[in-house]
């Protein structure tokens, strides 16, 4: 097992305790790696830097950290830095958490996502907690778990999205095996003037609801469980794919 080369990202930046956590526990799973933004990278989904040039900083033993997103340090780390391809790529733990529609949001399952388009499998792994405190506290039980879903390969373009319940970890009720639920805001659009009288708009803050069947993800966050849903990179609609084949689609 010690023979594994495992590669740590993240889009908090490379400082973040969930982080740190994160590699130390890999460390039990083989060689690992650290190749992170320099700063924090939240919400920047996918996003690729395509027009500026990325410095990467040695910042101590097998840490690198990159001026760039999630995604950059992901496709630097692999077409570049790393002397091997990994074996695996984890990204988190993340500062808050990874569910549902979200997903398309977060920096952390877009590093994961970008190693499985490369061919290495991916988890990431989020906190659903935004207590900088209790971070520290998961790494025994994230390395146990890491043990168990790294045992199998995973199928081809399919990533891990974990996350874990804003409880002390042997609060944890079990792990649950999930799909995304949805998610909605509500007034999380601001409209306002600023100091000169210009409006302007801010994203962010009011309220959010969640909903999605007995075995989502959002359910078994608010049930204490640690939720793995299996995400698929193919966002094809097969059900509605004969539907569409019958449309008179001529020009
Ligand atoms: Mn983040």
């Amino acid at each position: 097992m010690a023979s594994r080369t495992i590669l740590v990202t993240n889009d908090d930046g490379y400082l973040s305790e969930g982080i740190r956590t994160l590699a130390k526990a890999a460390r039990g799973l083989g060689e690992v790696r650290v190749v992170a933004p320099d700063r924090e990278q939240s919400a920047t989904s996918h996003s690729l830097t395509l027009h500026n040039p990325l410095r990467v900083k040695q910042r101590g033993e097998g840490v690198q950290a990159v001026d760039g997103t999630p995604t950059d340090c992901v496709i630097l780390a692999l077409g570049a830095l790393l002397e091997h391809r990994p074996d695996v790529v984890l990204s988190g733990i993340n500062h808050g958490p990874n569910l549902g529609d979200d997903v398309l949001y977060s920096g952390t399952v877009a590093a994961a996502m970008e190693a499985t388009i490369l061919g290495v499998p991916a988890v990431a792994v989020s906190l659903a907690d935004r207590e900088e405190a209790s971070m520290a506290a998961w790494g025994g039980v994230v390395a146990r778990l890491l043990e168990r879903l790294l045992r199998a390969d995973l199928p081809k373009e399919t990533l891990l999205n974990v996350n874990l319940p804003p409880v002390a970890p042997e609060q944890v009720a079990g792990v649950r095996v999930t799909t995304l639920g949805r998610r909605e805001y509500v007034g999380s659009l601001t409209r306002a003037q600023d100091p000169n009288g210009r409006e302007y708009f801010w994203i962010g803050g009011g309220e959010s609801r969640w909903w999605g069947g007995p075995d989502s993800d959002f359910r078994a966050i608010h049930e204490n469980f640690i939720s793995v849903t299996p995400l698929h990179l193919d966002l094809t609609n097969f059900a509605l794919l004969q539907d569409l084949s019958g449309w008179d689609l001529s020009l």
